[in-house]
């Protein structure tokens, strides 16, 4: 398996740490609004990337936090009149709903910031008898970051150059700083915000110091792979790697996975920019797995951008393979408990070079727009041989084969049916008319529709009858 390393700018082989067990840490949302597709994309994306490592037989340790406690949070509770945290929740319970909508499992483990100070203040403490921070004169906690000589490895920056772009801006607080490098560990308090007690001052940890300590505490000092938007690179990423290996003295992480941005007429979609829909927005108009399916039909590396026209095509791929996936299940109700034949053992044998395609794709950096392509392949495979197939052994290694794929991706199959039973028995009744008035086109139309919705129609001696599938 080759995972591009945004460390050596290469695809390397993957090999973990520990043999079968895998630790993956990804950043996760500053919980302050409702997260938008934009910050659904690292998320369906990793998620993709585990459930392909579980698939490959490997026991994946996955952590991701929540930010909350930020600036953003703790403006939009002053606005409302309400806790930080009456926020945090807030949003962290409606994020989790839009992770579950678009089939995200939920991570090993969830950390707060909020909760895990303790640990924080341990690693300040000591990264400051290491000689790595120092306290400034208000109490503030600053990294020195020329104390750490690899400052600038993830994001390919030299220290000079960085230094020249940092003495051009005014930042605030800057004067009480060894070097304009130098970032915030701790931070006093403001008025009316939520603080801890801590040896330096009242006040509160910056925000790149969370995700070292809950790294290690929940997956260890040294870890496989850490992950997250591009964004992320420079500094966030940057100063974990410096915070984590001062203070641990072991190589943080061995592989740096970034995902490209999720775009809106070729600009970033973020809040601040306001060229945003929320997932809650789009989830109004399109089923949540047209979404996912949308996602991982570009490389997580490739830039994407979002429009209507691909949400369209995104739409009509996933109604090619529900409506596979619904044929095989129809035929597999009348198909014959038959021996298999050295033919169909044949066509099973061609039918499985499409899961070893998809697999060739998914191990050559997670390449989900060629992973999808073989599932494309083995559809049109299935439309052409299934009908004749008739044997129960073939019909169900095809459906296997191919919800075996489509899992991996996450994609449900079955479509969040909206039919009441009434709905139901009123299009059979529409198409016993239909029949009536041999109008047969109409009649197979809706025996269509309703199995695009998993609803199989037989007719018996004592009329129609219907189940799920
Ligand atoms: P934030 O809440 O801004 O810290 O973002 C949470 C996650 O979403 C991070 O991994 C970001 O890199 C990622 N992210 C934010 N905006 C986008 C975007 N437009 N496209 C892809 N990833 C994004
Ligand atoms: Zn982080």
């Amino acid at each position: 398996m080759k995972i591009y390393n945004t460390l050596s700018r290469q695809k390397e082989e993957f090999v973990p740490i520990e043999p079968g067990k895998v630790r993956m840490y990804v950043c996760g949302p500053t919980v302050y609004n409702l997260i938008h597709i934009g910050n659904a994309r690292p998320m369906i994306v990793f998620d993709t990337v585990r459930r392909y490592m579980e698939h490959k037989g490997y026991a994946v340790n996955y952590v991701s936090n929540f930010t909350d406690v930020d600036d953003k949070i703790i403006k939009k509770a002053q606005e409302e009149g309400v806790d930080a945290a009456v926020i945090s929740e807030r949003y962290i319970r409606e994020c989790k709903k839009d992770m579950e909508a678009l089939n995200v499992r939920p991570a090993t483990v969830h950390p707060l910031a909020t909760q895990e100070i303790d640990g924080m203040e341990e690693m300040i403490r000591t990264l400051i008898d290491k000689g790595h921070a120092y306290t400034a004169a208000d109490g503030t906690v600053y990294f020195r970051t020329r104390s750490f000589a690899e400052y600038g490895k993830l994001s390919h920056k030299n220290l000079d150059e960085l230094e020249g772009g940092k003495r051009s801006l005014l930042v605030s607080g800057g004067d009480q700083k060894e070097d304009p490098l130098d970032f915030v560990l701790w931070k006093p308090k403001k008025e009316g915000e939520p603080f801890w007690k801590s040896p330096w001052c009242d006040g509160r940890p910056g925000w790149h110091i969370e995700c070292s300590v809950m790294s290690r505490k929940y997956l260890g000092e040294e870890i496989d792979i850490h992950a997250g938007g591009e964004d992320l690179i420079f500094p966030h990423h940057e100063n974990e790697i410096a915070q984590s290996e001062a203070a641990n003295g072991k190589t943080f992480a061995h592989y740096w996975m970034h995902n490209a941005f999720l775009n809106i007429d070729n600009r970033k979609m973020s809040k601040s920019a306001g060229n945003f829909f929320t997932v809650r927005e789009i989830l109004e108009k399109y089923d949540p797995m047209v979404v996912r399916f949308f996602m991982l039909s570009a490389h997580y590396r490739s830039p994407l951008n979002f429009s209507a026209e691909l949400m369209e095509a995104a739409k009509n791929g996933l109604e090619r393979i529900r409506t596979a996936v619904s044929n095989l299940r129809y035929l597999l109700q009348n198909a014959a408990e038959e021996e298999c034949g050295s033919a169909k053992k044949e066509l099973l044998a061609s039918a499985g070079i499409y899961a070893d395609k998809f697999d060739a794709a998914m191990e050559d950096d997670f390449n989900t727009a060629d992973a999808i392509s073989a599932i494309f392949e083995l559809v049109k495979f299935i439309n052409t041989n299934a009908g004749a197939a008739n044997s129960r052994a073939v019909l169900q290694a095809l459906l296997d084969e191919l919800l075996g794929m489509t899992d991996i991706c996450g994609l449900r199959m079955e479509e969040k049916t909206e039919l009441l039973d009434a709905d139901i028995e009123m299009l059979i009744a529409e198409r016993q008319a239909a029949r009536k008035a041999k109008d047969f086109a109409r009649a197979d139309e809706i025996r269509g529709e309703l199995l695009a919705k998993g609803i199989v129609l037989e007719d018996t001696r004592e009329g129609v009858k219907w189940k799920k599938v």
